[in-house]
């Protein structure tokens, strides 16, 4: 792990600014280091053998070095920050597009408000430890080991004094914080959930107000508010606990200064401008000190944050087989053999599905709800991997196509449909990013919503807002319709396509459909008599596996479970 989180500082320019901000630390505690001595030397020699001019030439370097500390301090500080940003954006686009190539399994386990706070959360603390963590480590360790062989020449029965004390405090202080960065962890979980409770809430204030629960709401959300004050009160009295105790530490490191210098002086072990420049040093040792102990909760958060990181960077991504063909564009017949599928071991959803469709014929698929019929459309464009069995397509495997060659051939039209932020035109090329506005609008034609979108005052640059919230049921479909239209694809599968929508809906969005998959090798799953009638063929699934199958009139007078089927649900509509 720890290779993987250098392997994101040795980007040339990254690697650039961190060579300079280590070089510019190193500068920075070494002016720091020479205060103390400088002042020493003023006391002890130059005051009491009057060499003023000596003493000027020191106080006029002393400045220097801290006008240059200035310069340094401004560049640690700016470009460490922006090195810090670069290293987090690095890592943002390796797992975002680590997430593009991760399979629908993955989607099925992990909620997206998990993954956002992990992609923003995560990663900001990551890049927080990524460029103050070495800078405050190498300063720190600077700062101290040159205090000590400094503190050693002056005197060294006193340095080894302080400095057998020094440790147990720091590792003392070091234990609180990491006490208080726990439970402050803790109220970061129960923010969480306030807002997850306020974000629920929203997207769903459609739903409150239409049950007038409006009390019920306030209420869960008070709850949850109540919780994170509780956790945030245990954390503040760590938190006082920590600071109480760190500035009794540094108090008490001065009194052992004092009284341990103190001593050495009376029995005359040191003199005057040695004690002062010791106080000194000891003051000095203030800072590196600090920057250890907040060293070790930032050590704590940003490792775990990047833990976190890898474990989603190290989930298995779809690969295709080395000898995967790429093919530009397939004839579309489609062949299950024997396919059996389950998303866990326990329930078989799928059984022994056998079945052919020559390019360019429709095939209906009916049954029951929870039937299997929107995993089995899954499974042609390997959205999920068939297990048992073999899917044909033109009498290849589809397991020997890449999945971007495969997926192109396969337009499909599902029963929700999902609007990216942006504007319409933005929408319908989704099907072909390299479309012309010319063949966006004869898509959208196809798709019967031409002339809906031209009424928009802004027309194909309308905006839909956030999941497209402007637009009717229909018009979505529409949309996504025409996404298809223009993609092309000889194959097609429509999962349900209105089944959300009102019937006179359904009846112009048919149209468009039939419109749509004219030439094209079809597998619908639908509720609507007129599709299925016209179905080359008619296969009724449950998760027993097919139980029927033929063309409509023969199942009818079959009498059997699609005739049921057909009475109780396609009858009337
Ligand atoms: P249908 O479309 O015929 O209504 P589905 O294919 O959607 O049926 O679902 C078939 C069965 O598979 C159901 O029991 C459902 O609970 C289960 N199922 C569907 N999707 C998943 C999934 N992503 N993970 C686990 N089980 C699923
Ligand atoms: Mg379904």
């Amino acid at each position: 792990m720890i290779k993987r989180f250098i392997s994101y500082y040795k980007p040339k320019p990254i690697k650039k600014i961190f060579i300079t901000d280590m070089i510019c630390a190193f500068i920075m505690a070494v002016c720091d280091l020479f205060y103390p001595m400088i002042t020493r030397n003023i006391i002890n020699i130059y005051v009491p053998n009057q060499q003023f001019q000596l003493m000027v030439t020191w106080l006029v370097i002393l400045g220097f070095l801290y006008i240059l500390k200035v310069g340094l301090n401004y560049y640690i500080t700016y470009y460490g920050h922006i090195m810090g940003v670069m290293m987090q954006s690095n890592m943002r686009r390796d797992i975002f597009e680590h997430l593009q190539d991760l399979p629908f399994v993955f989607f099925d386990e992990n909620k997206t408000g998990t993954l956002t706070s992990r992609i923003i959360n995560d990663l900001m603390e990551v890049s927080e430890l990524a460029h103050h963590g070495p800078e405050d480590l190498f300063i720190s360790l600077v700062m101290l080991v040159g205090s000590f062989i400094a503190l050693s020449t002056i005197n060294l029965p006193l340095a080894l004094i302080v400095f057998s004390v020094v440790p147990f405090l720091v590792f003392l202080a070091m234990k609180l914080r990491i006490r208080m960065s726990d439970s402050f962890m803790e109220t970061r979980e129960t923010i969480g959930e306030v807002n997850a409770t306020i974000e629920n809430s929203i997207s769903g204030i459609r739903v409150s107000k239409a049950f007038s629960n409006k009390d019920n709401e306030i209420e869960k959300f008070e709850r949850n508010n109540v919780k994170f004050i509780k956790a945030r009160e245990k954390a503040y009295k760590v938190m006082a606990e920590f600071h109480v105790s760190s500035s009794f530490i540094i108090d008490f490191l001065n009194i052992l200064v004092l009284s341990a210098g103190g001593i050495f002086f009376f029995k005359g072990y040191i003199n005057f401008g040695d004690f002062a420049a010791f106080i000194l040093y000891i003051g000095n040792f203030l800072n590196p000190i600090r920057k250890l102990i907040n060293f070790v909760e930032q050590y704590q958060s940003g490792v775990s944050g990047f833990k976190r990181f890898t474990e989603i960077m190290d989930k298995n991504v779809e690969y295709d087989e080395p000898d995967a063909k790429d093919i530009e564009s397939v004839r579309g017949d489609i062949r299950f053999e024997d396919v059996s599928f389950s998303y866990d071991d326990n329930k078989e959803i799928l059984k022994d599905i056998t079945f052919n469709i020559e390019q360019g014929k429709t095939v209906a698929f009916v049954g029951p709800s929870g039937g299997g019929k929107t995993t089995l459309c899954h499974l042609i464009p390997r959205f999920y991997e068939v297990e048992e069995g073999s899917i044909y397509i033109d009498d290849t495997n589809i397991k020997d196509f890449t999945r971007k060659s495969l997926r192109k051939n396969i337009g499909i039209v599902q029963q929700d449909v999902f609007l990216f932020t942006g504007t319409i035109a933005d929408n319908i090329q989704c099907g072909k990013f390299d479309s012309t506005e010319e063949e966006i609008q004869a898509a959208a034609k196809m798709a019967n919503i031409h002339d809906f979108i031209m009424s928009l005052p802004e027309g194909y640059n309308t905006y839909v807002g956030e999941r497209g919230v402007k637009l009717s049921g229909g018009q979505k479909q529409r949309i996504s319709i025409a996404r298809v239209f223009l993609k092309n694809p000889p194959i097609l599968v429509l999962d349900e396509a209105t089944s959300a929508l009102d019937n006179a809906t359904e009846l112009l969005i048919q149209n468009s459909l039939e419109e749509l998959s004219k030439g094209r090798t079809t597998v619908v799953v639908a509720h609507r008599l007129s599709t299925i009638k016209n179905a080359d063929e008619i296969i009724v699934i449950t998760d027993k596996g097919i139980i029927e199958r033929g063309r409509h009139e023969d199942l009818i007078s079959n009498n059997g479970i699609y005739a049921e089927l057909y009475n109780s649900q396609f009858k009337n509509m």
